[in-house]
């Protein structure tokens, strides 16, 4: 089968990278609607083709999420990636170019070297058996960077149907397969102190800054690199001019954890600071401004993680599974939160992520492809 396989990309492998070439080149960063659409539009023709059944999901504010469903009923596998990038149009990287082993471009890894793994693996498959036996369901999600806002009650309706899932972001050094990531939570703060002139009534303000200052101490201070756990106080501003006692502040912090219980004691903190400023007169509110569970190993995603570095064996991959969680988070956190085990990091290798410099290596996507091929076909046999 592995050489069976292995032939039938090799005969395609122009069409796989013309096919990346046409998904870089339409430009989608998260708030271009019309951009996200347009990268759907190429998929769902192509998993339609496939003789998957394609539905689109509308959003307000984001593009559609598209789903592909075989006709296989049961509790499916679930392959997930995302249409969106984090590059703006006007960014100044906007093309897609091939220097020897390496392909530029924005999104080329991020994802959509992961996008393109993703759909040839299920051509592969489809060569071998019709997808239609296979309990097989896709998902792109429009808003994966900027934290799912719109995606995430159709990623949580899907998990109901779905009893593993593989997510497509970029391959990792040693080819690690990824099996856990950091949860994180962010949060807003705003404090309200009083205001007054500094030479005159210097003793009846309340200095919100002063207040801040106090508090972003203690939660820095949450940062334990044993643990893994990392605070970060990442924005500020507050004031008016320097003879003027400030009564205003606002930061954003954010915490990032590999244990789930240091949420209830991060949270246990916020609500003393609250009271240790209302007895200096000043008034706190912490909002909760994102979420994001942790991506938890369990026995069942790490029997995933064995059997793909099985297959990936046979291509040259280096079968590793994460030791430590990562800092970043993606679907892959949102999944496991709802109960679905998976493992991520199934597209191609690539580096400088998030930047003008993204590349990816495109000999890396070959052994990508049929792994995933392969998988599956091992995984239904
Ligand atoms: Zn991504």
């Amino acid at each position: 089968m592995t050489k069976t396989l292995e032939n039938s990309l090799d005969a395609t492998f122009r069409e796989l990278f013309s096919f990346l070439q046409t998904l870089v080149e339409i430009s989608s960063h998260t708030t271009n609607k019309s951009g996200v659409n347009a990268v759907q539009d190429v998929l769902e023709r192509e998993f339609t083709a496939l003789g998957l059944l394609c539905e689109r999901i509308p959003a307000k504010d984001h593009g559609d999420q598209l789903i592909a469903r075989s006709a296989c009923p049961g509790s499916a596998m679930l392959l997930v990636g995302h249409a969106d990038t984090v590059h703006r149009a006007d960014s100044g990287f906007d093309a897609f170019r091939r220097d020897g082993e390496t392909a530029f471009g924005p999104g080329v890894m991020d994802m959509k070297g992961g996008l393109t793994v993703l759909l040839w693996a299920l051509k592969l498959v489809s060569q071998v058996r019709p997808l239609n036996e296979l309990p097989i369901q896709v998902l792109i999600i429009s808003d994966e960077e900027t934290g799912s806002p719109s995606s995430l009650p159709t990623v949580k309706q899907i998990c109901k149907n779905s009893a593993a899932a593989l997510v497509y972001e970029w391959g990792r050094d040693g080819d690690t397969i990824i099996t856990r990531r950091k949860a994180l939570y962010s949060y807003k703060c705003e404090i309200t102190g009083t205001t007054a002139h500094t030479g005159n009534d210097h003793s009846k303000g309340v200095n919100a800054i002063r207040v801040a200052a106090d508090q972003i101490q203690r939660l820095e201070a949450f940062t334990s690199y044993e643990k893994g756990i990392t605070c970060n106080v990442g924005t500020i501003s507050g004031g008016n001019a320097t003879n003027v006692v400030p009564d205003r502040v606002e930061y954003t912090v954010e915490i990032r954890t590999p244990e789930p219980g240091a949420l209830s004691r991060f949270e246990a903190t916020l609500s003393d600071l609250i009271a240790e400023a209302e007895a200096r007169n000043a008034h706190t509110v912490f909002t909760k401004t994102s979420s994001l569970p942790p991506l938890l190993e369990c026995e069942e995603s790490l029997a995933l993680a064995h059997a793909y570095n099985k297959c990936g064996k046979n291509y040259g991959l280096q079968a590793n599974i994460t030791k430590e969680p990562l800092g970043g988070g993606s679907t892959a956190n949102f999944l496991s939160g709802f109960g679905v085990p998976c493992i991520d990091g199934l597209g191609p290798y690539g580096e400088n992520a998030h930047s003008n410099k993204e590349c990816l290596h495109i000999p890396s996507l070959k052994p990508r492809v049929l792994s995933t091929a392969t998988f599956l076909l091992e995984h239904f046999k």
